[in-house]
């Protein structure tokens, strides 16, 4: 397909004009104008971006890519080399940041609900741009089995900031750097919060409130919303698509 009707397509597909965002979502690195292979990953980070090189990509989809509002507007060092390598092959890098949280199907925040298995599953309405979802859970289980279960289908032990509840029967998340949201799903009155990374202020809010807090990873919860991200294209289009996972702790 051509790469503009790819990118008109994720425009209404992923409702960008829906969202205030820190980063333009969209095409951010032009390649060629042809594209049959895509890859996708979280970071357009060097070892995404060779892995891309390597399977032929015309373009690269990722979560996190570049030109973020508060890093400076030079191309120089890292930077540099990333977009150099792009452009050298003429791959055309798409980066989607909040409409991939948000989405309502493929996002980051539907997905994460599914792959840890979720019953009776919400966005919450009070929080702007579907940031925000929370589940019922239909047998209340303990913060050990919760826990457990997160390790297991993530593949990561997360970090638990204790409460003091001995069951947890509600829960709310928001992948990725969004453990601020601690505060809000207090107000929501649930069990439990999870995002994907923890701050030094996190822990008192997860004791002084009662909601168990777990730090399930920023990479590894946001993981999922891209590849589905990239499945749905491919089945679509009938594009060639690889999903590419760098680990990182973090
Ligand atoms: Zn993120």
């Amino acid at each position: 397909m051509q790469r503009q009707a790819l990118e008109a397509y994720l425009k209404d597909y992923l409702q960008i004009d829906r969202f205030k965002d820190y980063a333009p979502n969209g095409l951010q690195v032009e390649g060629r104008d042809e594209i049959r292979t895509i890859v996708t990953g979280v970071t357009a980070c060097q070892a995404l971006i060779d892995r891309a090189i390597e399977l032929g990509a015309d373009a690269l989809l990722v979560h996190h890519g570049f030109f973020w509002k508060n890093e400076p507007a030079t191309i120089v060092g890292m930077k540099q080399r990333r977009i150099k390598a792009l452009l050298a092959h003429d791959i055309s890098l798409f980066g989607y940041h909040l409409p991939l949280d948000g989405h309502s199907v493929i996002g980051n925040n539907a997905r994460l609900g599914e792959v840890i298995g979720f019953d009776n599953v919400r966005i919450v309405e009070q929080v702007p741009q579907n940031l925000l979802w929370r589940a019922e859970l239909t047998v209340p289980v303990t913060p050990a089995q919760f826990m457990a279960r997160i390790t297991e289908r993530l593949g990561r032990e997360p970090i638990h900031l204790a409460a003091e509840k001995t069951q947890i029967s509600s829960v709310a998340w928001c992948t990725g750097g969004a453990q601020d949201y601690i505060d809000t799903a207090y107000e929501l009155g649930v069990d439990a919060f999870i995002s994907g990374e923890a701050s030094e202020r996190t822990f008192h809010s997860a004791v002084e409130q009662n909601v168990h807090y777990f730090a399930a990873g920023h990479h590894a919860t946001e993981r999922y919303g891209i590849e589905a991200l990239g499945k749905h294209l491919a089945d679509k289009f009938g594009l060639l698509h690889h999903f590419v996972d760098i680990d990182n702790p973090i």
